[in-house]
């Protein structure tokens, strides 16, 4: 078993404060938020990192990009829009790894994470 904080988040071995879940994807609450809406995004299945991504992926790492439109929807911010972004690796600001999309709303500058 991969020792990995969002693994155990999605097998509820750690809480969290989930927003959306279907058979591929969980999202929830970013412990640290840095906006007014954060929301990490999950392939349920383990993938380290953008940096080690497959082929064999493509299917999962589409379905976060419909997921995080569906977290949109729902929260309010359809029309408005959001902000999604991956941190890859050591020098892009990848802290744990397992792949997560950052979902964040509610800012007038999106881009200031
Ligand atoms: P990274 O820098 O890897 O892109 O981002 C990791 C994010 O995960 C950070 O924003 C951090 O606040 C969040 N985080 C780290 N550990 C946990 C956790 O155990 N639970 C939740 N909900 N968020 C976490
Ligand atoms: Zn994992």
């Amino acid at each position: 078993m991969i020792d990995c904080p969002f693994c155990r988040i999605v097998l509820r071995q750690s809480p969290a404060d989930i927003e959306y879940e279907d058979d591929v994807v969980l999202a929830f609450k970013d412990i640290y938020p840095k906006a007014p809406v954060h929301v990490l995004i999950v392939p349920k299945r383990h993938i380290a990192s953008i940096l080690e991504l497959q082929l064999d992926d493509v299917e999962t790492i589409g379905r976060c990009f419909v997921a995080a439109r569906a977290i949109g929807q729902a929260k309010g911010f359809g029309e408005r829009g959001y902000r999604v972004s991956i941190n890859c690796g050591p020098e892009g600001g990848q802290a744990v790894y397992h792949v997560h999309f950052h979902f964040t709303a509610g800012r007038r500058r999106a881009t200031e994470i």
